[in-house]
């Protein structure tokens, strides 16, 4: 029997170490495997490398595409420690951490991302060149606002049926969406929703439902993009996060239908830790390429009722739960989500009220006027500095290694970055 253990390194990527192994895994005492850990970025150095991967989900996902039975795992220094770098610990620590107040959060996510035909690309030491094909060859002018898909029902076309097949594979293994529709962009952008979970539950989700697109994608003919802007002209992709918190069976969000004081500080916390918080929620070069005006991405440090112009929006009939709208889906869920409800418990704890909302379209404005001008970071490295000066909120979750490495890990790839020219170099100062 094949066994699958799927585990997540620092930066968000989901790893895979296959075992071939006699009998039912679920009846396997000590199921584990050693791996590499200096193979993984940011993780151990080669002189002492080993980490062990054992199982934590007892619930095996399987799918017709791919023989055998996978399993979420967790990454341990010896049997019973775990790594304290291992991402999805962070998420566990968290709702420990949540108990312990009497607490308990449920994350919702929208997972938006493009199905495109194919991704080649071809790099070579004088030039670049990145070709996307999009289903379809949707081949569209310059601005594509024009041309916006959110909610198109054009019946039974290709990437319709694709995406039918990743979640019917989910379908089978009782992960279920609590939403799908199509979304801005034409050249065939989708948004999945999960339904309110645990923060560990919503996280495994968006890793199992990566693994299945990319799985279904390599037998079907298609690529699942979830960088944050693919496409220059056109809209990008955002992964939001709706939070509420609940102590038993009452939110503590709400109150009497509006908005609670809890909630008002969870806002204040989000919004003065909004700057260094983006180094989790956005954390490639390329989700800073989103965060531009026009395109229903976030670039004021704000919030509004029911305004997407905002970085956070409180749904206008469902004001018992708070939508932070900057996490792009090259995140690390278990990183990004936890560090979300960490900002905000700080600004509970601390009782920062958060400025007024805003009504006023902030893509039409000057400096976002009636922000006080805070914008997000707009770049990764500023995001590291914010984050390198304002982490104190995070220590009771995130281990002090874990976030040196991940600093370190992600100044290297924003410093890789920097050095790389691009076709766009090209297209711009070829003349010059
Ligand atoms: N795609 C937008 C983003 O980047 C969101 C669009 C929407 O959900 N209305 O966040
Ligand atoms: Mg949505
Ligand atoms: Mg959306
Ligand atoms: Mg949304």
């Amino acid at each position: 029997m094949l066994t699958h253990l799927l585990f997540t390194d620092l930066a968000g990527r989901l790893r895979k170490v296959t075992l071939r192994i006699d009998g039912d895994p679920l009846l396997l005492e000590g199921l584990e495997t050693i791996v590499d850990g200096s193979s993984l970025l940011g993780f151990l150095r080669v002189e002492e490398s080993d980490l062990l991967v054992k199982p934590v989900s007892s619930r095996p996902i399987v799918t017709g595409y791919v023989e055998g039975k996978h399993f979420i795992s967790g990454l341990y220094k010896d049997k019973n420690t775990r790594y304290n770098k291992d991402p999805r610990f962070v998420a566990e620590r968290l709702v420990e951490y949540l108990k312990e107040v009497e607490l308990e959060a449920r994350v919702g996510v929208e997972l938006e991302f493009y199905i495109v035909e194919s991704v080649e690309s071809r790099l070579t030491p004088v030039s670049q060149s990145l070709n996307v094909k999009p289903i379809g060859e949707a081949d569209y002018p310059q601005s594509s606002l024009w041309f916006v898909k959110t909610y198109d029902s054009p019946g039974e076309d290709k990437v319709g049926k694709l995406l039918g097949r990743v979640l019917a594979e989910l379908e089978r293994n009782e992960l279920y969406f609590s939403k799908v529709h199509r979304e801005n962009g034409p050249r065939g952008q989708v948004e999945v929703s999960t339904p309110a979970g645990t923060p560990i539950e919503t996280a495994d989700f968006v890793q199992h439902f990566k693994y299945m697109a990319r799985v279904v994608g390599g037998r079907e003919g298609f690529r699942p993009v979830f960088l944050a802007k693919p496409f220059p002209d056109d809209y990008g992709s955002g992964m939001h996060v709706h939070v509420s918190l609940w102590q038993g069976a009452s939110n503590i969000f709400e109150e009497e239908g509006k908005l609670s004081d809890e909630a008002l500080y969870f806002i204040g916390g989000l919004l003065e830790h909004a700057r260094s918080l983006a180094a989790f929620t956005n954390p490639t070069v390329n989700s800073y390429r989103r965060l531009v005006e026009g395109f229903e991405a976030p670039v004021y440090v704000s919030w509004g009722l029911g305004n997407r112009t905002t970085a956070i929006r409180v749904p206008t009939q469902h004001q018992g739960r708070v939508e932070y709208r900057p996490p792009d889906p090259t995140s690390n869920p278990y990183l990004s989500i936890s560090a979300i409800i960490m900002a905000g418990l700080d600004g509970i704890r601390k009782k920062i009220s958060p400025s007024e909302p805003t009504s006023r379209n902030l893509f039409e404005e000057a400096a976002g006027w009636g922000t006080g001008g805070r914008v997000l970071p707009r770049s990764l490295e500023e995001a590291l500095e914010e984050l390198e000066a304002d982490n104190d909120y995070l220590q009771p979750v995130f281990d002090r290694e874990l976030l040196e490495s991940y600093i370190e890990l992600k100044k290297r790839e924003a410093k890789a970055f920097r050095s790389y020219p691009t076709p766009v170099d090209y297209l711009f100062y070829l003349e010059y």
